[in-house]
């Protein structure tokens, strides 16, 4: 189908209009809570499509969206009656295991990648479900269950290859556009269209990881022996808090199907000896858990362990900060909080950020908040639009009760639109820089379908 708005001349991949019959699949996000109508969606076929469509919606005032696993939750990566950039045609990857690095297209998921590095017992931070993508992801920071071990996707992030706003191609190193290589290493999609990602790997072949589950009941007393054990813990071990539903299905028995609870989920990069070792000051604390999900994995099959309990198309609503304590009036209201899950799919998680992260300074990279010891996220999860209200509130409810408790600002791929003030806290002391940066780059905020950072913020 040719576009009434974009010349297929110039344009070798795919353009899909409102007339396709492909249109509503390709105009659909992850999150259902999110609908909206582009006029066009472009899947280029190589950089200098990108830049034809980037040209194409600027020379017709067209409000740009761009796309990598169209997984974020405010919906960033569309748009109503503009142009969406769809990247999930550039797919290449390249592992090089003798320089332990990987270039990875900028439209690939992280289940594609790991996958691909998995096959040579290598890995890079990503996050814990797997079809989300590379480049959302990686650009708003990344967390994950290699962060304590290894830090985020952006401190493995080597160099990335960047269409920017007027259509130049540019790659962004320590050398080499130094400015836009530390502005991208958490300052989301705000800088331009990335095409491809080069990773440091390391070596992580299977994991010893899994859940283990409390009953509900029992959360405050489990949070509080987390909060104390998991700064002391040794970094090969990651672990993070969740309060959420047993699902009724296989691998968990049947005996604690739909059980709400509380619990850690793990992943530990030694030996079993090691892992069990390593968890036992927290499993000793704490009376005997419902279930102790522990084995040896390949990490793919960690961090896609919770795919098929997430699917596409759900409803979604969440809301995040940043922590550095959880004081024991914070755990109480987390153990109330937690035991009022409005839905199956709603959960609670607390991501360690310490360990590896906080080797990183707090201005090395655009992502500041290297001081915090959790990313919190409260997120409303439900396949029935029935229960928007119901997981609305109940993530809006949790977070006002929680964020005097916070440090501030918000990992922002966590966050919904939450407006300008929040993605300033967001950034804290790094804004003004990442302002400048974005007058340097895109001085007419072409690509502001983001966590936006404003150049006319720049001093
Ligand atoms: C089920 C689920 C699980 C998640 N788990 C984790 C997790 O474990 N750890 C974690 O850190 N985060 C996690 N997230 C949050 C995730 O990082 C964000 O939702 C992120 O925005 C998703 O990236 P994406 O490319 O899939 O999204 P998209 O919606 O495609 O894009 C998000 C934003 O990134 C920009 N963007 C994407 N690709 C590019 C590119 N190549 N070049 C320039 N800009 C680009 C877009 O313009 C948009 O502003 C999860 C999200 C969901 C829904």
């Amino acid at each position: 189908m040719t576009s009434p708005v974009m010349s297929p001349a110039r344009f070798k991949g795919q353009l899909i209009d409102q007339a396709d019959p492909g249109y509503e699949d390709a105009r659909s996000v992850y999150n259902a809570m999110i609908v909206r109508r582009p006029a066009l969606i472009a899947r280029p076929a190589d950089a200098d499509d990108v830049a034809t469509a980037i040209r194409h919606a600027r020379d017709n005032g067209l409000p740009l969206a761009v796309r990598g696993g169209a997984h974020n939750g405010a919906g960033l990566g569309t748009c109503d009656d503009g142009l969406v950039i769809d990247l999930s045609s550039l797919k290449g990857i390249e592992v090089d295991p003798a320089s332990r690095t990987v270039r990875v297209g900028g439209g690939c998921t992280w289940g594609e990648v790991d996958r691909a590095t998995g096959e040579f017992g290598l890995a890079t931070p990503s996050g814990i479900i797997s079809t989300t993508g590379v480049g959302g992801l990686t650009l708003g920071g990344g967390l994950g269950h290699l962060t304590r071990a290894f830090g985020l996707s952006v401190d493995n992030l080597l160099e990335a290859d960047v269409v920017l706003a007027d259509g130049r191609k540019v790659t962004a190193n320590a050398e080499s556009e130094p400015d836009l290589y530390w502005a991208l290493r958490g300052g989301g999609g705000n800088f331009g269209v990335v095409t491809s990602f080069t990773f440091r790997l390391h070596e992580v072949g299977t994991i010893f990881g899994g859940p283990t589950f409390w009953p509900v009941e029992q959360g405050a007393e489990v949070l509080a022996a987390y909060r104390d054990f998991i700064p002391q813990a040794p970094r090969e071990l990651n672990g993070f808090f969740a309060f959420c539903t047993v699902p009724p299905g296989p691998p968990f028995p049947e005996a604690i199907h739909l059980r709400e609870v509380c619990g850690v989920v793990w992943c530990h990069l030694g030996s079993e000896e090691e892992a069990r070792r390593d968890m036992a000051p927290l499993l000793d604390s704490l009376p005997e858990p419902l279930l102790h999900g522990v084995h040896y994995m390949p990490h793919a099959q960690l961090q896609s362990a919770f795919d098929g309990l997430y699917p596409a198309g759900e409803q979604w609503y969440w809301r995040a900060d940043f922590v550095n304590e959880i004081p024991d009036e914070a755990v109480a209201l987390h153990a109330r909080f937690g035991a009022e899950m409005p839905t199956m799919k709603s959960t609670m998680h607390l991501y360690p950020i310490d360990g590896a992260a906080h080797d990183v300074g707090a201005g090395d990279t655009a992502w500041s908040y290297r001081d915090a010891r959790w990313a919190s996220v409260f997120a409303g999860v439900d396949p029935d639009p029935a229960n928007v209200p119901a997981i609305r509130q109940w993530s809006i409810d949790y977070h006002e009760a929680l964020h005097p408790h916070s440090a501030g600002g918000a990992y922002v791929n966590m966050m919904m639109d939450e407006g300008r003030e929040r993605v300033r806290a967001s950034y804290r002391g790094n804004y003004d820089r990442l302002a400048s940066v974005k007058a340097a780059y895109d001085p007419a905020n072409t690509f502001r379908i983001n966590q936006n950072i404003r150049p006319e913020d720049a001093s």
